[in-house]
């Protein structure tokens, strides 16, 4: 029984990525777009970054879920989905490793090696576009959704962030009311980065529905759908 529905759940997500296609197709050509095979590949690049890693393994769900091999699965299945687009990506971690890790130094001092060389990767990178996954974590176990929140650097990660929540609400739980907001100073990433910049917390280890949503494949990869989704969207409404 719960084969098929996931099997049904597969067909019809199979079903909408191919419809996305046909649609950015459709409107490339009604665009008059030059067609070469990316309009946009050689004009910015997606830095997607699954958030912790190694020695840092971010918030641990009521369950035991760690978040940073969800965050890692979600990253790349966002980069596996952008790559079908033609969207050229980076990844700031493609494996379960912390960046520039050395043993025997602080937590604190790897802390912030791995950060910084998080920050180096979008920085050397020609024209980012920052999206960073992570899961949320609270006290109460009532709190569930997906929000994104948004760089003040500069002027167009608010509407990217916007424009992937409103895709999130639309393909996980149209229930969720949460709104993009502007991320606080104290994130370190987000108060540095010049280029648009937004962070998706997944959604909520510490709600137990939500935690095992989160442990499934099939939700990460209508995770990734969402987000690419709400790239494409943004990137349509920025070159018209
Ligand atoms: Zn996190």
């Amino acid at each position: 029984m719960k084969m098929w529905t996931l099997r049904i759940r597969t067909v019809l997500w199979g079903g909408i990525a191919v419809a996305l296609a046909a649609v950015i197709a459709v409107f490339f050509r009604t665009q008059g777009a030059a067609m070469a095979f990316s309009p946009w590949a050689d004009e910015r690049t997606l830095v997607i970054d699954a958030g912790h890693g190694g020695f840092d393994g971010g918030a641990i769900g009521s369950g035991g879920t760690t978040e940073q091999h969800i965050n890692l699965s979600v990253a790349k299945r966002t980069q596996a989905l952008a790559g079908f687009f033609s969207i050229q990506t980076a990844m700031t971690r493609s494996d379960e490793n912390a960046l520039g890790y050395q043993p025997g130094r602080a937590i604190r001092e790897n802390k912030v090696a791995d950060i910084k060389m998080r920050e180096k990767i979008v920085n050397e990178t020609p024209n980012p576009v920052f999206i960073s996954i992570h899961l949320n974590k609270f006290e109460q176990g009532k709190y569930w959704g997906a929000q994104v929140f948004y760089s003040k650097g500069n002027e167009e990660g608010m509407p990217l962030g916007e424009t992937v929540q409103q895709c999130l609400i639309d393909g996980l739980n149209k229930e969720n009311h949460r709104k993009a907001k502007q991320a606080a100073d104290t994130i370190y990433l987000m108060k540095k980065l010049q280029c648009p910049a937004i962070i998706v917390e997944c959604g909520f280890l510490s709600n137990p529905e939500e935690e095992q949503l989160l442990q499934q494949t099939e939700y990460h990869k209508r995770l990734a759908i969402c987000i690419v989704s709400g790239y494409l969207q943004h990137l349509a409404s920025t070159d018209a």
